[in-house]
């Protein structure tokens, strides 16, 4: 791809694989090659763990907070400067829309000041005075200090966010980093790595960065190499389930950012006008391509011909296009794969009895797009919380609209999968919405539009199958230090 050698960054080098293999990237709007990038193997792997653990053994890495700050702050100016490059690679390689791809690049460095303060500001020393009560009496002290090498595994959903989600705390808290990209979104990440190496003093080792056409094969190398302490992952719960039971070996720490299939709930006295714009642009957003985003809308029964009615009419007005073109709302899906995946699911709605109201098929575009990856956009009604559409995470641009009769029944419903990523809640009585709020099963809620996911100063993760641990606020940089308790005679 233009601008973009797709090179790896190993013990401070721009990097070819060890056999010299490359594989090439498909453009999901076109279907065409973006370019070849390096596919590595587990020589690779050894490699990047061996620099990493060298990196955090052998330096003041972990020990040196203002210098990490330094380098972080360093890397944030690079990444500012090059905006207009990363929002353009995210569209070129995951389809993201131009308008969101550049949100996303500015939101997500801007948010990197919070992990950046509190490299420095975090009390990694606190001090729990003399013991009372048993003897001998002592004098403790309470140290939190990084894992070591933290094994980093990235989904290909907005990548840019994803990877740098990761990246920022795992340093920021002192652990040195192996990255393994997804497959599908290398670009994002071996441009990061040229920018630490071009625009940054952060050491070599500290930071090390994998692509490979192969789904498992260097991922599994990762897991398996002993050398890694801990493990943050973000992908599908099968995978994630996967990594956890390869960090069983050696009882190593994971943090796990999984699949969801998010409720919205829009009780009987929502405001439509703007509960509806918010819940079918959502619903679309990354082309459905999000963990978090509201994909089952729960809707009350006293509304449920309106709603249905008014968001027909927002679905069939849906730009489906360029990703590269302002007057997009959904670009492409991420492979032909993935489509086929998607299609069907929709078939399977069909034939469970759902009402198809819009799309369902695959999407017209401009001639030059027509190799590409496409999905109309599909709006569902009268779907059975129990059907396969209501249950399994499609991602791609497909809503479920659910009929209720009761906040006890949207609860049963909104709490009735596997998953517990987020929720969202439409209602004028803001003492309602918190009320219901604490009986979901979610780890973050947003009520009347407000989006639970994008701060960086506030945890955000899932519970049962949607994750373990958290990412951003102190939760998320914390995932990164484990505790060591200093004792010694009073
Ligand atoms: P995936 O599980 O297929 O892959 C995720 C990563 O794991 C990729 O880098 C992949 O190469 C790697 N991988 C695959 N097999 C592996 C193995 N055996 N060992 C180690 N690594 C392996 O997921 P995906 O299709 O890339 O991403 C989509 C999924 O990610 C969706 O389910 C979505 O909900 C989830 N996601 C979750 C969050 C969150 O914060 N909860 C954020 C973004 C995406």
């Amino acid at each position: 791809m233009t601008g973009c050698d797709g090179r790896m960054l190993i013990d401070g080098q721009l990097v070819e694989a060890a056999e010299r293999r490359r594989y090439v990237k498909f453009s999901p709007a076109t279907g065409q090659p973006l370019g070849d990038v390096a596919d590595a193997g587990p020589a690779d792997v050894r490699a990047a763990v061996g620099a990493a653990r060298r990196a955090f053994d052998e330096t003041d890495w972990s020990t040196n907070h203002a210098f990490r700050q330094r380098c972080l702050r360093q890397l944030q100016d690079a990444l500012r400067e090059e905006a207009d490059h990363f929002r353009d690679v995210q569209i070129a390689e995951a389809g993201v829309t131009v308008g969101t791809s550049a949100g996303l690049v500015k939101n997500v460095t801007d948010g990197m000041s919070f992990m950046i303060d509190m490299a420095a500001s975090y009390p990694y020393a606190r001090s729990h005075g003399r013991s009372t009560g048993a003897q001998p009496v002592y004098e403790r002290v309470v140290h939190k200090r990084p894992h070591g090498v933290a094994g980093l595994i990235t989904a290909w959903n907005a990548p840019y966010l994803v990877n740098m989600w990761k990246l920022t705390p795992a340093i920021a808290a002192g652990n040195t980093a192996v990255l393994k990209a997804s497959p599908l979104a290398p670009y994002t990440s071996t441009e990061l790595g040229r920018v630490i190496v071009q625009k940054t003093d952060i050491p070599r080792g500290v930071v090390n960065i994998l692509t490979s056409g192969d789904r498992a094969e260097i991922g599994e190398a990762l897991t398996g190499d002993a050398r890694v302490d801990m493990f943050s992952f973000t992908g599908s719960t099968k995978t994630g389930t996967r990594v956890m039971q390869r960090a069983a070996e050696g009882v190593r720490k994971v943090e796990l950012e999984l699949s969801g299939k998010s409720a919205n709930i829009l009780l009987d006295d929502a405001d439509l006008d703007a509960a509806l714009p918010f819940s079918g642009t959502m619903a679309c957003m990354l082309s459905g391509q999000g963990c978090a985003l509201p994909t089952r809308l729960l809707v009350h029964e006293s509304l449920y011909g309106e709603v249905v009615d008014r968001l027909t009419d927002h679905f069939s007005a849906v730009r489906v296009g360029d990703p590269f073109d302002a007057l997009t709302d959904v670009g492409p899906v991420i492979s032909d794969e993935q489509r086929n995946r998607i299609l069907a699911l929709i078939a399977d709605g069909i034939e469970g009895g759902a009402r198809l109201l819009v799309g369902g098929g695959i999407a017209q575009v401009d001639d030059h797009l027509k190799g590409g990856s496409w999905i109309e956009p599909t709006l569902f009604a009268d779907v059975a919380p129990d059907a396969v559409i209501a249950q399994r995470e499609i991602f791609g641009p497909v809503l479920s609209v659910i009929k209720f009769s009761s906040d006890a029944e949207a609860v049963r419903i909104a709490n009735g999968t596997e998953f517990g990523l987020a929720a969202y809640i439409q209602t004028r009585d803001p003492a309602r919405a918190a009320r219901l709020a604490m009986r979901l099963r979610a780890g973050a809620v947003g009520v009347n539009g407000a989006v639970p996911f994008t701060h960086p100063d506030v945890p955000f993760g899932g519970i049962r199958s949607s994750g373990l641990g958290r990412k951003n606020g102190v939760e998320g940089f914390e995932e990164y230090l484990q505790s060591m308790v200093l004792v010694t005679p009073a």
